[in-house]
């Protein structure tokens, strides 16, 4: 006989308000599909108090609460870990409170944290506001940096990012080189591995101690849902991630993690036939005259064609041009404004294209181009349609 506490249904002769809580109505076992089930809760029950006062919230293996897991996230965090190659997994409520989760968990006051020039915009601010207000030293390299890193790395050395490639600039970083000087030093290395979706980069290959999605791209892959994810193999590195994420209550919407369950498995082909769409694009945008380079890291024209040649299996779908020096930004503008199947917007990864123009050197210490920047995402539009649109634009705004 389990222990298990009881718990009454109510009869016919139970009063409505209590019928309504307590009904007697169990679904039929034995349902199967390949859908996962969407699992909500806030509260969990526990069997009876001896096995809630067994329980404790960092055991993966059962349930205690809804902020700390259910069967629909824990199959999600389980399916990302299969992606990266990772042993440990957490959701986050977005791309953004992913990365301050890895902040968060590894800084405090007097501690030193090292950024690439290029890193996720956002990111940055949130160097600034640690340097600003809470005591932490941050020190901002330059992408192509490699094992030259090793000059920079002092005794409170707490965290270093990366990030391959580059947001918006696409330089891609030498993260082995980078992770060797890091290791032997012993300051983890954080890598934000969304350009790549985990399936075109292996970043704990490359050396990285903890990865960082955005699933909001291509993992959700419908422009309708935000969330982020934080992986590694370092037990002791999940157990200081695990505590903070516990501390902050990140949680995620059993819907939303559905919905990424369900685009997962066909991932890797709109990655690879959106990778094979946009170099086709970029190709093309290479050889017109108004273009005067186009970032795409798989172009052999592009700046790390050599480094993505070594350690990539494909590229993602966005990439940026740099224009002409002589057109203006609002030339540039004009280009976005005129595409027609290219809409204006912040983030990536679902089925429509996106174009947004960045003004780099305000974000920059270091950039070397003097034209404007126009970054595409190619979506799962016909090619040949996004060319015409190109055309077009480019023949209206910059004639
Ligand atoms: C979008 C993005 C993020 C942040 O993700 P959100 O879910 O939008 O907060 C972080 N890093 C990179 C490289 C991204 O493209």
């Amino acid at each position: 006989m389990s222990n298990r506490k009881a718990r009454r249904s109510a009869t016919a002769d139970a009063a409505l308000a209590t019928r309504l809580c307590h009904s007697p109505y169990q679904a039929p076992q034995g349902f199967a599909s390949f859908a996962p089930a969407t699992e909500r809760a806030s509260t969990v029950l526990f069997e009876n108090c001896a096995q809630m006062r067994a329980t404790t919230w960092q055991d993966k293996s059962t349930y205690t609460y809804g902020l700390h897991g259910t069967p629909t996230t824990f199959t999600l965090e389980a399916r990302l870990c299969e992606i990266e190659g990772a042993k440990h997994c957490l959701l986050a409520p977005s791309g953004l409170a992913a990365i301050a989760l890895i902040n968060f968990a590894l800084l405090k006051s007097g501690d030193d944290l090292l950024i690439p020039d290029n890193v996720y915009s956002p990111n940055r601010d949130i160097a600034r506001w640690l340097a600003r207000e809470h005591g932490i030293s941050v020190r901002v390299y330059a992408p192509g940096i490699g094992a030259g890193i090793a000059a920079l790395i002092q005794d409170n050395t707490r965290l270093i990012w990366t990030e391959a490639p580059g947001s918006i600039t696409m330089e891609i970083p030498d993260l082995p080189a980078i992770c060797a000087a890091a290791q032997a030093r012993g300051v983890p290395v954080a890598l934000d591995n969304t350009w790549s979706a985990g399936i075109a980069y292996d970043g704990f290959k490359h050396g990285a101690d903890i990865i960082m999605q955005a699933l909001t791209k291509y993992q959700a892959g419908a422009s309708d849902l935000l969330m982020g994810a934080v992986l590694t193999r370092d037990a002791k590195l999940a157990q200081k991630l695990d505590i903070c994420h516990m501390r902050l209550g990140y949680g995620v919407g059993a819907d939303d993690a559905y919905l990424i369950l369900r685009n997962l498995p066909h991932l890797k082909l709109r990655f690879e036939a959106q990778d094979r769409a946009a170099r086709e694009l970029a190709a093309w945008l290479q050889t017109r005259p108004e273009v005067a380079q186009v970032l795409h890291p798989a172009l052999p024209e592009s700046p790390d064609h050599a480094l993505w040649r070594r350690d990539f299996s494909g590229a993602a779908s966005l990439f940026s041009l740099i224009f002409q020096p002589h057109y203006s930004s609002a030339q540039i503008d004009a280009v976005a404004d005129a595409l027609e199947y290219f809409g204006i917007g912040f983030s990536w990864g679902g089925a429509h294209s996106l174009c947004m123009p960045y003004d780099i050197k305000q974000m920059r210490d270091a950039w070397p181009h003097a034209g404007c920047l126009l970054r595409l995402y190619v979506g799962l539009e016909e090619v040949a349609d996004l060319r015409a649109d190109l055309e077009r634009a480019f023949a209206l705004a910059l004639r």
